[in-house]
């Protein structure tokens, strides 16, 4: 018997404004995710990236205007965070909280359980994916004994946030410059790992400022914001002509320079 295919899910954001602390941030985003996709959201530092994320989230600072979010035709705005979170949305933070006195491994296996209901939750395969995980990402198992991301270093933060993608096997997997700040063999890990993760049941978008991730995970789709909106769109090949010619063309609205 032939497998059957997962279902397609898709995210569909159109005309999305968003505020924070009064100011308008997000000026109409247009965005279309699915399931089997890896898409690049670019663009310069302050045009609106993270506060997207925050948005889909539904951080309570980050307040939508107008537009509307669909996830498989569903209002995603209508539900509180943690019903986005067990509809399948995840967010990778670009800054990871700190939060002392509660254990990675405590943390992993309380969400792991919101995901998945009595019947399907298996410890043994939990344990076996996290191990396999944490090699994957190059992390030692004594992180686990240790209190959410307290005296993590950066990178070490930021393999935590895959680690907890991994975990949390999301439908829609959002992850907020999950490059930045690390060397060079933590973003090749943290690349390698996405990349791994990749399957046709889940969406990814990686938010980045650099191209230098998008050499491990390949996406099918590059867009870039600019003032709170998605200003360019592209393949693969967009984000190199990002990296050697910079973002100021963009911002004005040019052509790209020879
Ligand atoms: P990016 O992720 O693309 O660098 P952000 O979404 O973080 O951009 O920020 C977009 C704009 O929103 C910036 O001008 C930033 O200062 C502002 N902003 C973001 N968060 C807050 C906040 N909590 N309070 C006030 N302004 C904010
Ligand atoms: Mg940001």
């Amino acid at each position: 018997m032939a497998a059957t295919p997962p279902v397609e899910h898709t995210l569909l954001i159109q005309g999305l404004h968003a505020e924070v602390g009064g100011k308008e941030i997000l000026k109409g985003v247009d965005l279309e995710l699915h399931t089997g996709e890896l898409t690049a959201m670019m663009g310069p530092n302050g045009s609106g990236k993270s506060t997207l994320a925050y948005a889909l989230m539904g951080h309570p600072k980050y307040k939508v205007t107008s537009g509307t979010v669909k996830l498989d035709g569903k209002d995603l705005l209508a539900l509180t965070v943690d019903q986005r979170a067990r509809a399948g949305l995840f967010l990778g933070f670009q800054y990871p909280q700190e939060v002392s006195g509660l254990s990675l491994s405590k943390f992993l296996w309380t969400s792991y359980m919101q995901r998945h209901t009595a019947e399907n939750a298996n410890v043994e395969k939990f344990g076996k994916d996290l191990n396999s995980n944490l090699a994957l990402l190059g992390m030692d198992e004594s992180f686990l004994k240790r209190s959410l991301n307290e005296g993590f270093s950066g990178g070490e933060k930021k393999r935590t946030e895959v680690l907890q993608m991994a975990t949390l096997d999301p439908v829609f997997a959002i992850l907020d410059e999950p490059d930045s700040g690390l060397d060079i063999d933590a973003v090749k890990a943290v690349g390698d790992t996405v990349a791994q993760l990749q399957n046709p049941g889940v969406g990814i978008l990686v938010i980045t400022h650099y191209q230098r991730i998008l050499k491990f995970v390949k996406p099918h789709r590059v867009y870039v914001m600019v003032d709170g909106a998605v200003a360019l769109s592209g393949g693969r090949e967009l984000a190199e002509e990002l990296e050697a010619k910079g973002y100021d063309w963009v911002k004005v609205g040019l052509a790209p320079p020879a």
